[in-house]
């Protein structure tokens, strides 16, 4: 069981930014994808995604051996591939059951009864920790970043995906926020997921155990090891791994 990138190209606006990456994510292991600003990780997310902005040119997808490489974001969504975003969007009108309700819905491609669904949605909440009020609360308007980033790892503990992308689920958390949002990850980890971990800091590293480590760099992997390239990163910074510094 594994997601398979096979020499992925990627273009967004008509600029090539993902230059061929190859990469394999298994299920029940956590790869942490880093790299600096601008190296192309949102990128690769969305385009892994399904975002019609980001255009793959070239290479291909494969969930547990099926090409997704052409298919909708709401099939890989229903193949079980989950994307986290760097910035999640607020939504008036619309509180956070209703959302997570319909995203369930959705996602098993069936209708799923209220009462259940709210006795699945409030055990998922006490399990990560996260206080009844939200459920009534429009989706992230006025939530803190590290809200946000709760929320959506309680998206993801709902949906259960076989493959889950957080993207900088670190950033902009202060310690307290990154250990509640680590320690819901590491619940969810336990299902057997997946998980692709994007981060330019090594902190989040440190709560959330990696079995493989990959730097991006200009749209390629340019160095991937075990969890001590991490800790070498974090000591020494990106220099030395990407070339032309
Ligand atoms: P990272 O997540 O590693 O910081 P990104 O994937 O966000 O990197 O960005 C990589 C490059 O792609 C940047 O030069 C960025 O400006 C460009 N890029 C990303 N998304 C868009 C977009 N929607 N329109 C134009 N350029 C984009
Ligand atoms: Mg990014």
């Amino acid at each position: 069981m594994k997601l398979e990138i096979i020499d992925l190209r990627v273009e967004v606006a008509g600029k090539e930014i993902i230059k061929g990456v190859t990469a394999t994510f298994e299920k029940g292991k956590t790869v942490a994808l880093m790299g600096p600003n601008g190296s192309g990780k949102s990128t690769l997310a969305l385009a892994l995604a399904g975002h019609p902005k980001y255009k793959i040119t070239k290479g291909k997808i494969l969930l547990d051996g099926k090409d997704i490489t052409k298919e909708t974001p709401d099939s890989r969504a229903k193949n079980g591939l989950f994307l986290s975003f760097q910035h999640p969007q607020e939504i008036t009108g619309v509180n956070l059951s209703t959302f997570l309700r319909s995203s369930l819905q959705n996602v098993k491609g069936k209708k799923i009864d209220v009462m259940d669904f709210h006795k699945l949605l409030k055990e998922k909440m006490a399990e990560l920790g996260i206080e009844e009020q939200f459920k009534q609360r429009y989706l992230n308007v006025g939530f803190s970043g590290g809200e946000k980033k709760r929320m959506e790892i309680l998206q993801l503990s709902l949906l259960e995906p076989k493959y889950a992308i957080l993207d900088e689920t670190d950033s902009g958390l202060d310690v307290d926020s990154l250990r509640l949002v680590c320690d819901a990850v590491n619940k969810v980890k336990k299902k057997d997921m997946g998980i692709v971990l994007i981060t330019h800091y090594n902190r989040i590293l440190k709560f959330i155990q990696p079995d493989q480590v990959h730097v991006l760099y200009k749209g390629k992997i340019v160095k991937s090891g075990g969890k001590e390239l991490a800790h070498e990163i974090e000591e020494n910074g990106f220099k030395g791994y990407l070339g032309d510094e």
